[in-house]
């Protein structure tokens, strides 16, 4: 019997290391496996921190992935596994339609994503594989929070400061960039506690730059915005 299983960390959890170790092992025992990925970052390839990677399809938002896959089942010997990094970013449609290569085509589905993106609302592709998958597990790699605790939340951070609002879809960076050049968007792991703390001390950013008091913003936010 084929499965739904969603797999769901934190950014920096492994996901991606999970879903080419799948791959890996799947393609090793000689099944047919299809490793596809959403965000269009990465030229094709799903890639791990840990330095592996493999060849990847890109999905936008408007491939019909049943079609695609059935396609592809009914050339040669057919597929037994699709491997889905970067779920998080699919439409639920797209959900819907991996659910029915399992149950129609009986094929396996292993979908990878995050639970909450930095506004810390559930990513539609995600709540739509909660409410479908045959199986749901959370991915617990001991990622941390800066002040010890277990990691909960990915927070955006634009020249280091935590935000709330802006784009869903932003590629971090993790390196320095200079001053001058534009908004250098990072993100990192919170607790909810510091996740949330973010939150209110960007409120009271904006109180005190109403104020004309940045340096006091400043000042009342270094210790939340440690970065690491
Ligand atoms: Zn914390």
């Amino acid at each position: 019997m084929a499965a739904l299983r969603f797999f769901f960390g934190t950014m920096g959890s492994g996901k991606s290391t999970q879903a080419l170790q799948i791959h890996h092992n799947l393609t090793g025992r000689g099944l047919a496996c299809m490793l596809v990925t959403q965000l269009d970052r990465q030229d094709g390839v799903v890639s791990s921190r840990l330095g592996v990677s493999a060849e990847a399809l890109i999905l936008d938002e408007t491939v019909d992935v049943f079609r695609l896959v059935n396609s592809r089942h009914h050339q040669g010997e057919g597929l037994n596994a699709v491997i889905c990094d970067e779920a998080q970013f699919y439409e639920p449609h797209q959900i819907d339609q991996l659910a029915r290569l399992v149950d129609e085509l009986d094929i396996d589905v292993y979908a990878f994503g995050l639970l909450t993106s930095f506004q810390g609302l559930l990513f539609q592709g995600t709540k739509r594989l909660l409410e479908l998958a045959d199986v749901r597990q959370e991915i617990q790699v001991e990622a941390r929070c800066w002040c010890g605790e277990r990691a909960t939340h990915n927070a955006r951070l634009v020249n280091g400061r935590q935000v709330y609002d802006g784009e869903l879809k932003v590629v971090g960076d993790t390196t320095s960039g200079g001053d001058d050049g534009p908004p250098r968007v990072t993100y990192d792991l919170r607790c909810r506690l510091h996740w949330l703390a973010g939150k209110e001390d960007a409120r009271q950013d904006s109180l005190f730059m109403d104020q004309d008091d940045v340096d006091a913003a400043t000042s009342g936010q270094i210790d939340l915005t440690v970065s690491r």
